[in-house]
């Protein structure tokens, strides 16, 4: 098969063939490679979940496994053509409460002493101060990491839009698994006529969102 031969991919403009193989039959935009392997990732997960769940009745668990096995793996990974990192989670803003919780009841604890009391308690103040002490410190930790989130979300948002002009131009080809745009329409940052292995396109369009350093 020659490139004047081989179809483009349907719905999609037609590109320029493989500037590797020089065919275009295994030619596919990026964003279509993306949510194929995204929704494949998807049902190969949800298929693992209930085929290992030993609450799902037996007939369940056993289409689950036939699933998994007609269910081919995607050729190339969602997260190696993903448009921006995953976002960060609430972990931070969890440990903060609960250790900002543990500190500030404690202190209050501390603080609060009674009048009628004859025990020493020298003991038990020692290691209470000492666990607000740590928890404060761990509070203050997790608000590090909560405000490094933020920033970090927050730069993602402003700067997916460009990221993802970048990342719309590119097409796969599954033949040599790379990456190229088309001649002409190469984004700054991408040398013309070379083309890119996924981790190199990631780059690219992490660069151009102003998010690659995290
Ligand atoms: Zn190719």
């Amino acid at each position: 098969m020659t490139a004047q031969d081989a179809k483009p991919p349907e719905g999609s403009a037609e590109p320029a063939p493989c500037p590797k193989c020089e065919l275009l039959d295994q030619v596919t935009a990026v964003p279509e490679v993306y949510a194929a392997s995204t929704s494949a990732e998807e049902a190969i997960y949800a298929a693992k979940t209930i085929a290992t769940n030993k609450n799902q009745p037996p007939e369940a668990r056993t289409a689950a496994r036939a699933r998994l096995r007609e269910t081919r793996p995607p050729a190339v990974p969602s997260r190696a053509l993903a448009p921006r990192p995953p976002a960060a989670g609430p972990l931070p803003a969890f440990g903060l409460f609960i250790f900002g919780l543990i500190a500030a009841t404690l202190a209050i604890l501390g603080n609060h002493k009674d009048p009628a009391a004859t025990t020493p308690t020298t003991g038990f103040t020692l290691h209470s101060t000492t666990f607000a002490v740590v928890s404060a410190l761990l509070a203050a930790l997790c608000l590090i990491f909560m405000i490094r989130a933020l920033v970090r979300n927050h730069r993602i948002a402003v700067g997916l839009s460009a990221a993802e002009a970048v990342w719309r131009c590119g097409w796969y080809c599954g033949r040599c698994t790379i990456i190229y745009f088309q001649p002409g329409q190469e984004p700054p940052g991408a040398i013309p006529g070379r083309f890119l292995m996924p981790g190199e396109f990631r780059r690219l369009v992490w660069q151009s969102g102003g998010y690659l350093r995290g």
